[in-house]
């Protein structure tokens, strides 16, 4: 471990030369104008990752590239890791609260800036660094490893899903590695054990022809915003459950050890400071992060309708919409929850009202895996060994709609890990990673592959 932070001290430089190169490719999956650069993108990994020594291939699919790399020398008695990253990023507006421009990284601090620095890019070539000297320190790895790198992630990984079942064989693996989250503190290393699944969905209510005078109207017609409010109203009970018959039919409890296991502690002063608001959603009664990781939640997202400009207009709006969208735990089939939001909504349509409720792409299940897992294991040692302190259990609220479809398809058993923390504003202007966090990012990896390569693979 020593001597390859050795090396990486002696080749920062190149290394970090080499990162800026990497974040410098505006690869923003959702807009159109940046096509080129996803293909440019995708195919500098490529170069990268031949000439460190890995077979490389470039998958097509109807969204952008997705680029795969392996090396199987271990043999069929070792195990096989299959890490994923994403090399695209999210767009940068708005763009004049970025202090410097988003695809020209620069380092401030101990920090380097950019669009993509820790969500994803950050995380992808800390991975391949680690790859890059092991391969260079033994010629070989103790470890079959695959690595997928998406090219839509920020979209939803559409185009990696509808590939999936092709690549079923290519993909096959015994451990997966997502990393695409981080640590709980600087100092405090984490390993995520699950993810919540995730469904979205559109409703829009239908009154009058076109919107209408609320004086000539008003007390004759149903105004559609007080029926999709009045509808909206209905999904919560006033002690913050979700109403709807059936939705927590499938919710199991945590067992006492998996209780035991994660960490639930939570700063409530802390959050109310950087959030500017206590915890106050969610089924009263039950702690903050148990709301937050093994309960379902239903949230609705945004409403549109009648006028909101300047001023006032006595109007009646002929329609109204909301954007919903559920969280699901474990056992929450989401195709049956999409089910039963429909139905409930369907079933309170107040009259002279027409409903229309549209389900959107990028429905996921949520994904758990059990702390005693080999690569669990694995992640938490070289966790623990990097920082000095011992690794955290954690879940996470959010979806990775992709994970439960790469672990099954690759029949693999999957921890999501990373180096990331919130302050390093994924997402927002300003995103940034800790060139100390990228460090110890590569010697976590280098030291699961090594400690992986020790066992063999039964
Ligand atoms: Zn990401």
């Amino acid at each position: 471990m020593q001597t390859l932070i050795e090396v990486y001290e002696h080749d920062k430089e190149r290394i970090l030369n080499e990162l800026m190169t990497f974040l410098r490719f505006p690869s923003v999956s959702s807009e159109e104008k940046h096509r080129d650069d996803m293909l440019a993108c995708s195919a500098w990994l490529e170069e990268y990752l031949q000439a460190i020594g890995m077979h490389v291939e470039r998958w097509k699919s109807s969204q952008h590239p997705i680029v795969f790399a392996s090396h199987l020398e271990a043999g069929p008695d070792k195990p096989t890791l299959l890490l994923y990253n994403h090399y695209d990023v999210q767009p940068v507006d708005p763009l004049d609260l970025w202090k410097t421009p988003p695809f020209e990284p620069t380092i401030r601090e101990g920090n380097v800036y950019a669009r993509g620095a820790s969500d994803n890019k950050g995380q992808c070539f800390y991975a391949i660094q680690a790859i890059k000297m092991l391969l260079q320190r033994d010629g070989t790895l103790p470890i079959n490893l695959k690595m997928v790198i998406d090219g839509g992630e920020e979209v939803g990984s559409s185009g990696l899903a509808e590939i999936l079942a092709s690549k079923k064989e290519q993909l096959r693996a015994d451990y997966l590695a997502v990393l695409d989250v981080g640590i709980l503190k600087p100092d405090i290393p984490a390993v995520t054990l699950g993810t919540r699944g995730l469904i979205t969905l559109t409703l829009e209510v239908q009154g009058p022809s076109s919107d209408l005078h609320s004086g000539s109207h008003g007390g004759l017609v149903n105004n559609p915003l007080h029926a999709l409010t009045t509808m909206l109203a209905m999904l919560h009970t006033p002690e913050g459950k979700v109403a709807i018959p059936g939705f927590y039919d499938d919710v199991a409890d945590l067992s006492s050890q998996e209780r035991q296991q994660l960490d639930f502690s939570f700063d409530t002063e802390a959050y109310r400071s950087e959030f500017g608001v206590l915890p106050y959603g969610g089924e009263k009664g039950v702690p903050p992060l148990e709301r937050a990781w093994i309960y379902p939640t239903l949230e609705i997202n945004g409403i549109m309708g009648g006028y909101g400009g300047s001023g006032f207009k006595t109007v009646i709006p002929a329609k109204a919409t909301a954007k919903i969208s559920c969280r699901l735990v474990p056992q929450q089939d989401p195709h049956r929850t999409e089910l039963l939001v429909k139905k409930f909504l369907e079933a309170n349509v107040p009259e002279g009202i027409t409903a229309t409720i549209t389900s959107h792409p990028g429905i996921g299940k949520a994904m758990r895996t059990s702390p005693s897992s080999k690569i669990v294991q694995a992640a938490s040692q070289a966790y623990e060994e990097v920082f000095g302190s011992p690794c955290h259990y954690i879940l996470e609220g959010g979806s990775i709609p992709i994970v439960p479809e790469l672990a099954q398809t690759s029949s693999s058993e999957a921890v999501l890990m990373g180096m990331t923390l919130p302050g390093d504003n994924a997402h927002a202007p300003n995103e940034r990673f800790s060139l100390n966090r990228f460090k110890q990012g590569l010697a976590v990896i280098t030291r699961i592959i090594d400690l992986l390569g020790t066992t063999s693979k039964f």
